[in-house]
């Protein structure tokens, strides 16, 4: 069951988690700032709320995980969100990512590959309150019908870069993926400087499950 209250103690555990990830090297100010404002515990089933504040991946069912909340403040940073920005997330999970660029201001376009978990995870989004664009379908693909957007978000680990997702960036747009085999993905940063030349940065190794579909593990 999900039990939709905040607590003292959930906040100083929110404060504890915060330090950790700053420790860890996050430093933008407003994504700090968005995690401790967003109560993890509202994504967990209330028996393992003693859970929520760990810096872990944890599951959410259906054999997929909510993201470890460094990984969440690291690739919110990456992505230079600004308030208005249209985001498309890849691979909804829980939400909580979803959620996280909702605070910082941005439109979020999120879709999942899994019915069960679009489904929750609409109505439970909806229930707190934060309205998010949901799609289900193979985000590998993008979202082409919505496209262009001034940042992607990709939240499982890719086998190469899809170009379809490239293709429906913004000039001067981000994308955020990991890339690598089923075991570790590098992540990467691609910004669209002009229709033929994308920047790429590369920074540390992360453990995702696998994007699937077209352009992702077949
Ligand atoms: N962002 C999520 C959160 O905040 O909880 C965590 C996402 S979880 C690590 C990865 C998600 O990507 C899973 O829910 C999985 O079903 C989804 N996924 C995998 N391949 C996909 C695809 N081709 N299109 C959309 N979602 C996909």
């Amino acid at each position: 069951m999900l039990k939709l209250e905040d607590s003292y103690r959930h906040k100083g555990q929110r404060k504890e988690l915060v330090k950790t990830i700053r420790k860890k090297g996050i430093k933008d100010e407003a994504v700090l700032e968005a995690i401790n404002t967003l109560p993890r515990h509202f994504f967990f089933d209330s028996a393992l709320d003693s859970h929520a504040y760990e810096d872990k991946a944890f599951p959410i069912g259906e054999g997929q995980t909510i993201s470890q909340p460094y990984t969440v403040a690291f690739q919110t940073e990456l992505l230079q969100i600004k308030p208005g920005d249209k985001v498309l997330e890849i691979g909804t999970g829980s939400g909580y990512q979803g959620a996280i660029l909702h605070l910082l201001g941005a439109e979020v376009y999120t879709i999942e590959y899994q019915k069960k978990l679009y489904d929750r995870t609409k109505k439970f989004l909806a229930k707190l309150g934060i309205h998010l664009h949901f799609y289900f379908g193979d985000g590998s693909k993008g979202l082409p019908e919505n496209s262009p957007f001034d940042k992607i978000l990709v939240t499982a680990g890719a086998p190469i870069v899809p170009q379809s997702l490239l293709k429906q960036l913004k000039i001067g747009g981000i994308l955020v993926i990991p890339v690598g085999d089923k075991n570790t993905q590098k992540m990467m940063r691609l910004t669209k400087k002009s229709e033929t030349k994308i920047v790429q940065e590369e920074f540390d190794n992360f453990a995702f499950v696998p994007l699937l579909g077209a352009e992702g593990w077949k």
